[in-house]
């Protein structure tokens, strides 16, 4: 059985993981350069760092279970050990407090997206292949549209996993008279923005590895360098280190892409302000912005949309939620759906 994915996110290439056997040829099309998706980690000149999900959340059993395996694989790691919250509607002279959560965190070893390369050794990944459109022909199945031409091969099933307002557009450019959900879903917006920090050592930044931020104009703060098996950072003199800031959907929302320069402004005066240094302390900034990056808070999740009987699944995080684990939910119902046929 032949199976074309659009979009080598963690849904996409964990279904190629999952349906990964001698009868199955998985084809995985992304319009980007690799792997990864929104859990993509980015290698600049002077380190890299996870701009897009930082850490896994995992609450489910099967979940768990699954990242447990992971670990023993020595691919992933349970991480970090302590979380802090600042419930605080200002970053100067804050108390964090610690964070308890019944969820268990987890990182991937070296970088985030670097799991994905191991879920897809036995698939075809085909890079900058932004697919537009696809069509069902009878007896010969699924065919896509790549970059405006139709690719020649032709496919037994085909999975759309892209963000839900790319997919739609997919499903609207087809003509392919998919019942739509009823409510349609309104995603939000995220700048992620990777800091370098020079002589960490000399500054007395208390010991923590990752801070939530409520009701600020940052959200998150991760110590990204301090995750396992991440190499040093690149270019230093002495001792440094990588901090990754994600601002406030909303906050993201009213800055969009062209907003750059005060995203930047926001993410290291707010770090500076939480720890009390110097701006002079931040030698490097790299800024990513994600316009789709989750849906919105308020939204609700969509399921896996499908045409069974002409072997069409549409799925990703949004169908469970907006996480690494909802990604896991979604490429395990869709495996399950094709392996069984129900
Ligand atoms: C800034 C940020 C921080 C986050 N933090 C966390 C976190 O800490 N923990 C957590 O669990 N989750 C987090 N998330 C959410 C997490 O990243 C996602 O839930 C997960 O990566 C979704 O995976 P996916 O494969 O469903 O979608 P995606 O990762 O979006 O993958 C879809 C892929 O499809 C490709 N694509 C899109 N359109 C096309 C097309 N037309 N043709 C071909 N390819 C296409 C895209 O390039 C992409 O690679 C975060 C997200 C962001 C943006």
């Amino acid at each position: 059985m032949k199976i074309a994915v659009i979009g080598a996110g963690f849904t996409g290439c964990l279904l190629a993981n999952f349906l990964d056997s001698p009868d199955i040829e998985v084809s995985i099309f992304e319009k980007s350069r690799g792997c990864g998706g929104r859990a993509s980690t980015k290698q600049t000149d002077w380190g890299q760092c996870d701009l897009g999900a930082s850490i896994v959340h995992a609450q489910k059993a099967d979940f768990i279970d699954f990242m447990q395996g992971l670990c023993d694989q020595k691919l992933a790691s349970k991480w970090p050990k302590n979380i802090f919250v600042s419930q605080h509607n200002t970053l100067t002279n804050q108390t964090l407090e610690n964070f308890i959560s019944e969820k268990v965190h987890y990182v991937f070893n070296s970088k985030m997206n670097a799991v994905c390369r191991h879920w897809i050794k036995n698939t075809k990944l085909y890079t900058n292949n932004l697919i537009s459109q696809i069509r069902y022909v009878d007896d010969k199945g699924w065919q896509l549209k790549s970059n405006e031409v139709w690719h020649a091969e032709w496919f037994d099933k085909v999975v759309l996993t892209a963000p839900w307002p790319q997919t739609q557009v997919i499903i609207e450019q087809s003509e392919l008279q998919m019942i739509l959900p009823e409510s349609s879903q309104s995603w939000t917006s995220c700048w992620s923005i990777g800091i370098k920090l020079e002589h960490p050592e000399k500054l007395d930044i208390p010991d923590i590895d990752l801070v939530y931020l409520k009701a600020q104009s940052i959200q998150m703060l991760i110590r990204d360098s301090a995750k396992p098996l991440r190499p040093l950072p690149l270019e230093s003199t002495g001792h440094s280190e990588i901090w990754v800031a994600q601002l406030d959907n909303k906050l993201s929302d009213e800055l969009g892409k062209q907003g750059k320069e005060k995203a930047v402004s926001v993410a290291t005066e707010g770090i500076c302000e939480l720890f009390n240094i110097p701006e002079k302390s931040v030698s490097n900034i790299y800024a990513h912005y994600w316009g789709f990056a989750k849906p919105g808070d308020d939204q609700k999740s969509l399921g896996i949309l499908s045409q069974q009987k002409r072997g069409l699944y549409v799925g990703g995080d949004w169908s469970f939620g907006a996480s690494i684990e909802s990604a896991f939910e979604a490429a395990l119902t869709i495996s399950h759906s094709i392996i069984t046929d129900e």
